[in-house]
């Protein structure tokens, strides 16, 4: 999943984050202590959900796949992503080695009790942080560089990891917060849908594939015959392994104890449905005794497997062809909503399709956005009114900001908090501190969250509440996040992460042209500025063209606001550009705008 969260620079800028705020940076930041929110709101919990949050509690451990040597370490050491170890003739195959240096190490400990052969292979399934942290707690970088050990992956793994948690990162690591439940205080702490309680932190100890595939394929490592099958769901660079001498399908993050998250609301590329179906339908084809997974425990017997992934491959069938069903007869995202809450009985079968991960009501909207666009249909809808200018006229119309706070306090005492929090809405936003407004908006979004099963929505509920209530505060979590990743970021992302930060009311039409060699790695890039774009490309620089070179650790300097170094070229223009380079901290709510 995590869809999970991420590369590992933005699990480690968002550590850096959380371990700010677990010490108190909220209360350092804040100007002035919030008033508490006199509402209590009783904490509780839906009854399937307890249930399911064993299964990433009271069941972690290792499990043995009956009589053949293959173990899946499940939700090691609380950690989100699991791992999957093959013993072979003369070696160990790893199968993702989860989420940090943490988590590595449980599953390092794990596999000395199973076998002292050294570890061969390692795959890592797909391009989500929670599949490949671990992996220098398993291996050291020399043996993956000796050629030792070899580390396999899809040939779009690095450009995925670079290119879907590099271009949206700062809005990114506000749904990464909202969306689980680690900012959470310990009280309302739950799992995260598809796979473990613990999901953010910890240091990540990634070491990149020296090994692609462009198709599938068969292999044999320390014996073990497999073969390597595309699946593309979850995410775009995932594949499957069949071990026939095992009858065993390893199926990565493609089947769930949950319904799937077709596209996550934390901020990811869209997901296609029709890779999940077809990542289930290969199972189906296989008909495997033995089914492994990277969020599962290994589930065996042809007869069961069967009916699991047909229910969930048609759970995800259903969703989106009834979804289109619905767009053609006219109905906007909201109303998809509606029509979408629940999944019919005779597909709801725990935990594979409960809502805990994917919930109905929200891939519903998500279909309607990939197939027809944001736009509703009603020509009014295209450009609407200014939100906080809507905002006034309508609560003026309603009779002031008394009467609708007052008619909101109605609505929720009434058990009507979706209405209340939507009154309120328009309050926050006129005037953001507007308390009474903010308090009773955060419980009213409270008490929703509560009555809410899919963990991701319920959490998203809970930390708005929080941000409402003062106790969370974005900016200085994003502040602190983002410095974390200058020191991490190598020199082509850094290239690259500017190309969204162009200020463009500031450059206007001007142009610029810089090559920039980086000594330390040798590489050399093109940096065109013009038209408010910047033009990055890779690879020899032309005669004629003004020139810096300069060591990654140089530029990240330059960036923190030291001088650029002697000698190093033409660094007006560096600078030039760096100027019109937008490089404020965002700093945004979600709930208080
Ligand atoms: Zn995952």
């Amino acid at each position: 999943m995590i869809s999970s969260a991420g590369g590992g620079i933005l699990m480690t800028l968002v550590m850096a984050a959380v371990l700010i705020f677990c010490n108190g940076l909220s209360a350092a930041a804040a100007d002035k202590t919030p008033p508490p929110n006199p509402y209590e709101v009783e904490r509780s919990w839906p009854p399937y959900f307890l249930e399911h949050q064993k299964l990433f509690t009271e069941k972690a451990g290792t499990y043995k796949a009956g009589k053949y040597p293959v173990w899946t370490i499940h939700v090691p050491g609380g950690w989100i992503g699991n791992s999957t170890v093959i013993e072979g003739d003369d070696g160990l195959i790893v199968y993702d080695t989860s989420v940090n240096m943490d988590a590595g190490a449980f599953i390092a400990a794990e596999i000395r009790k199973i076998s002292d052969k050294p570890i061969k292979a390692i795959f890592y399934s797909h391009h989500h942080s929670d599949h490949y942290g671990g992996t220098a707690a398993l291996v050291t970088p020399e043996q993956v560089a000796d050629g030792s050990v070899k580390i396999y992956a899809w040939d779009n793994f690095e450009a995925e990891v670079a290119n879907e948690f590099g271009a949206i990162l700062p809005r990114q690591i506000m749904g990464v917060f909202y969306y689980g439940p680690d900012l959470l205080p310990p009280e309302d702490k739950h799992h995260h849908g598809c796979c473990s309680p613990k999901i953010l932190g910890g240091k990540s100890g990634y070491i990149p594939p020296t090994d692609t595939f462009s198709e599938d394929v068969e292999l044999e490592i320390a014996g073990v015959k497999m073969q390597v099958f595309y699946t593309g769901g979850e995410a775009i660079s995932e594949f499957g392994l069949y071990l026939p001498e095992f009858d065993m399908v390893l199926i990565g993050d493609e089947f769930f104890y949950a319904l799937a998250n077709i596209h996550s609301i934390r901020g990811s590329k869209p997901r296609l449905p029709e890779n999940y179906m077809k990542a289930l339908d290969l199972v189906r084809e296989i008909q495997p005794e033995w089914l492994l997974g990277s969020h599962i425990m290994p589930i065996q017997g042809r007869e069961d497997i069967q009916r699991y992934v047909t229910v969930s491959r048609d759970a995800i069938q259903y969703l989106w062809d009834q979804g289109i069903r619905y767009i053609n007869k006219g109905y906007t995202p909201a109303e998809l909503q509606q029509q979408f809450l629940e999944l019919p009985p005779y597909l709801d079968i725990a935990p594979f399709t409960r809502p805990m991960y994917g919930t109905p009501w929200i891939i519903a909207p998500e279909i309607y956005t990939g197939w027809v666009s944001w736009f509703s249909g009603d020509a009014t809808d295209l450009l609407p009114t200014e939100q906080v200018e809507k905002a006034r006229r309508y609560v003026a119309l309603m009779g002031g900001r008394d009467k609708v706070l007052a008619a909101a306090k109605k609505a929720y005492e009434a058990g009507d908090v979706q209405f209340s929090a939507e009154l309120t809405q328009m309050l926050v936003r006129i005037d953001p501190e507007d308390w009474d407004a903010r308090h009773l908006k955060a419980a009213s979004l409270r008490q929703r969250g509560y009555q809410e099963i899919n963990t991701i929505a319920r959490a998203w509920y809970l930390n708005g509440a929080n941000e409402l209530d003062g106790k969370l505060k974005p900016g200085a979590l994003m502040a602190i996040g983002l410095q974390g990743v200058q020191s991490e970021l190598p020199a082509g992302r850094i290239l690259e992460s500017w190309r969204y930060q162009v200020d463009a009311d500031k450059v206007g039409d001007k142009r610029l042209l810089l090559g920039i060699e980086f000594i330390d790695s040798g590489d050399t890039y093109t940096v065109e500025l013009r038209n408010s774009i910047l033009e990055i490309t890779q690879g020899p620089l032309a005669d004629d063209t003004p020139k810096v070179s300069l060591s990654t650790l140089q530029l990240r300097d330059v960036l923190a606001g030291k001088p650029a170094p002697d000698g190093a070229g033409d660094t007006g223009v560096l600078m030039a550009i760096i100027g019109y380079l937008d490089r404020t901290p965002p700093d945004f709510g979600m709930h208080t705008r």
